[in-house]
């Protein structure tokens, strides 16, 4: 799928661009810096305070101006203990958030020139930046809720057929943000409390006809649902009442993970749909969105920034 001449150009990343932007690791940990360190500006371990840091020559760190003690802004970031250039890490990183359908680890094997192990790694790694557990949906909203069951096929004679895994699914109809997530079940008490915990009181909700759904029509929620046996609506204003958006979306997930991953397992299912809500949430900002993927290094910082200095095998006086 050639997605790229659809977005219009002032929201185009091209090759070039990034290659302009990025030319070397120096650029890409100067573009860590800047996101991390405001003005240069970073908390000093040894001053206790607040220091202008500068460059160490040769290394990817910086240095205190006041007493020299050196911070890495890989520190605690996902880039911290690789050994990967920094350079493939951010064209990995443009890779993935390029494409509508995303790429799989080994594409970016073929991509970057890197062993399995290491695409692979990254892969997850540059994923695990992209969830979005803690959005909820704005609202008051007209919101589709719908399930949709993953994988649990199996082709081979006599083996035991693995179940489907339940993934549940809501969408605004206005500004379209999606929320996606792996279910137990598709019981009622499932999905009413993924209505409760996501969808803000308020709301109009459309469903399919699904017996679990029952009930949520209340103080809290509108309820409509479609029929899909005979196409006859349930009520009125015809067009309104469909859950096409959030099918829109399964089918481009289902794409993916026929297309791209060929199977996903229950284990990285969550991680899966997160990498595509992440996107189709910023489907506006073309391939720009490896900007946000970026800014997203910063804000999942897990470890301090001195941590890594330590673990860095030169020590500290060697740079002096
Ligand atoms: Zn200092």
């Amino acid at each position: 799928m050639n997605r790229r001449q659809t977005i219009p150009k002032h929201l185009r990343l091209t090759i070039n661009d990034f290659n302009r932007r990025f030319p070397d690791d120096d650029a890409c940990l100067e573009a860590i810096k800047e996101m991390r360190f405001a003005d240069g500006y970073a908390p000093c371990e040894k001053c206790q305070q607040q220091r202008k840091h500068h460059r160490v020559t040769g290394r990817p760190a910086y240095a205190c101006d006041y007493c020299g003690s050196m911070i890495s802004p890989m520190a605690g970031t996902i880039f911290e203990k690789s050994s990967t250039s920094l350079r493939l890490w951010f064209y990995a990183m443009y890779l993935m958030s390029s494409t509508r359908c995303g790429i799989s680890a080994k594409q970016i094997q073929r991509e970057t020139g890197v062993t399995y192990k290491t695409a692979w790694r990254m892969f997850r790694q540059i994923r695990s930046l992209l969830s979005e557990g803690d959005m909820q949906l704005e609202g008051p909203a007209t919101v589709e809720i719908d399930e949709m069951y993953v994988g649990g096929t199996t082709k081979r004679l006599g083996a035991i057929p693995k179940p489907k895994t339940t993934v549940v699914g809501a969408v605004e109809r206005k500004g379209g943000r999606v929320i996606a997530r792996v279910a137990p079940d598709a019981t009622k008490p499932t999905l009413h409390g993924f209505i409760k915990e996501y969808v803000l009181p308020g709301s109009v909700l459309f469903t399919d006809e699904h017996p679990s759904y029952e009930g949520i029509e209340g103080p809290h929620y509108r309820h409509y649902r479609v029929r899909h046996s005979g196409r006859v609506y349930v009520t009125g204003s015809r067009g309104q009442i469909h859950t096409q958006t959030i099918e829109g979306f399964w089918s481009l997930v289902k794409r993916g993970i026929g297309g791209v991953y060929h199977s996903v397992s229950t284990k990285y299912l969550q991680s899966y749909l997160d990498e595509y809500s992440f996107r189709y949430n910023r489907r506006e900002k073309g391939n720009l969105i490896f900007n946000d993927v970026l800014e997203r290094v910063s804000e999942r910082v897990g470890s301090p920034l001195a941590a890594a200095v330590h673990q860095n095998p030169v020590s500290q006086e060697d740079a002096f």
